[in-house]
């Protein structure tokens, strides 16, 4: 059998009876949208991160979305962000009419290299969208300091951060806003679509309510500007409060599977996942890196072991984003990463038995290089 490299079914079969108890709550409530699930989830996720606000919604891309809009970011503005992320991030700034400007990664963590951002900022600049990839934290202070001197907002993308920390502070807690997915592959997932952003501002979270819900403030009248239709279902809040009790198991898992690969694998040429100080990684993604990545990857077809690559397009070379007019090389950094790097299999509930099988797989592909 294949091994994936995600897989909810072994989380299902052990987590069956708190699921389905979950769905069945739900089902016998008499509610199925915008009720006591929806609102307990977001009590206790804006809890979890100690923040005064958390509005759900009904996926991540619309996380970001919405939290663009309640921030204030429209047509004509400018949002820093990066290119090595999932296509999502600029897709949502796209979404509202602003344009993104992309600075290149640091070679070592594949994050935002924060040290190119002042040189970006313009008269147009409004928002700065740091990604915190594949499961570490950017740190934010040297964009608070740039925010800070030039009137802009943070909105952090924790779309691959549920529970990282950098210096003991939760991602997602630093910035004016920050968006989360729940997709089922996330760190935190639910059985389907959904999504939710947190912060600390009442007027922000006031847009969000209203913008996720039409643009209405009380029922059947929009007073402002027309909103979007973006809501979390209620069976996918009560099945994210059961996994959010279990949350921390996950991150344990998660890490463990980490050493181990860290373990079977630090004494071959590939480069594997650096730390940056003070980071808490939740390791949403397990990325190596390897300059014959594509021929390991074809050798490792006939392990049943499945790979991933996140990314091998860098959003500014996509054709769908020619728009914005970067050529090929604008990004060194951004660019040579995205033909080195892949990822191996990683979910919480991943067997030792299928660790060890990729471990052994890639061990071999490598020494027949
Ligand atoms: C998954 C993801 C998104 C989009 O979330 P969806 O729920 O799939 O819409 C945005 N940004 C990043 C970094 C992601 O990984």
């Amino acid at each position: 059998m294949t091994t994936r490299v995600w897989d909810y079914l072994t989380e299902y079969e052990n987590e069956r009876g708190d699921i389905l108890a979950a769905v069945d709550r739900v089902f016998r409530s008499g509610t199925l949208v915008m009720g006591e699930s929806v609102r307990s989830f977001e009590r206790e996720y804006a809890d979890y991160h100690g923040v005064a606000h958390c509005v759900s919604c009904d996926n991540g891309t619309n996380a970001l979305v919405l939290a663009l809009r309640a921030l204030g970011v429209g047509p004509g503005d400018e949002v820093i962000t990066v290119s090595n992320t999932a296509a999502p991030t600029v897709i949502a700034i796209d979404q509202v009419g602003a344009t993104p400007v992309f600075v290149d990664i640091d070679p070592d963590t594949y994050l935002m290299d924060t040290s190119q951002v002042a040189a970006k900022v313009t008269e147009q600049t409004k928002c700065l969208l740091p990604v915190h990839l594949y499961g570490q934290c950017v740190d934010l202070e040297p964009l608070r300091r740039i925010a800070d001197q030039h009137g802009l907002t943070i909105l952090e993308d924790c779309a691959q951060a549920h529970g990282a920390r950098r210096d003991g502070v939760p991602a997602g807690t630093i910035g004016d806003a920050a968006a989360f997915s729940f997709y089922p592959t996330k760190v935190l997932g639910a059985y389907g679509d959904g999504g939710a952003t947190i912060t600390n501002d009442d007027q922000v979270a006031a847009n969000l309510r209203r913008l996720r819900y039409y643009g209405m403030e009380k029922q059947y009248y929009v007073v402002q500007t027309p909103g979007h239709n973006s809501r979390l279902d209620e069976v996918h809040a009560e099945i994210l409060r059961t996994k959010l009790m279990r949350f921390d198991g996950y991150l344990a898992a998660r890490r463990k599977v980490a050493q181990r690969y860290s373990e079977g694998l630090g004494d071959t040429e590939l480069v594997l996942p650096k730390i940056a100080p003070g980071n808490d990684h939740v390791y949403y993604l397990y990325v190596v890196r390897h300059p014959k990545r594509d021929e390991i990857l074809e050798r490792l077809k006939a392990y049943d072991v499945e790979l991933n690559v996140s990314y091998r397009w860098p959003v500014h070379t996509m054709t769908g984003f020619a728009h914005l007019g970067y050529e090929p090389g604008s990004l060194p950094v951004t660019e040579r990463m995205a033909d080195h790097i892949f990822s191996l299999p990683m979910y919480a509930s991943l067997s030792e038995g299928l660790q060890d099988k990729v471990i052994g797989a890639i061990r071999e592909v490598l020494q027949s290089l």
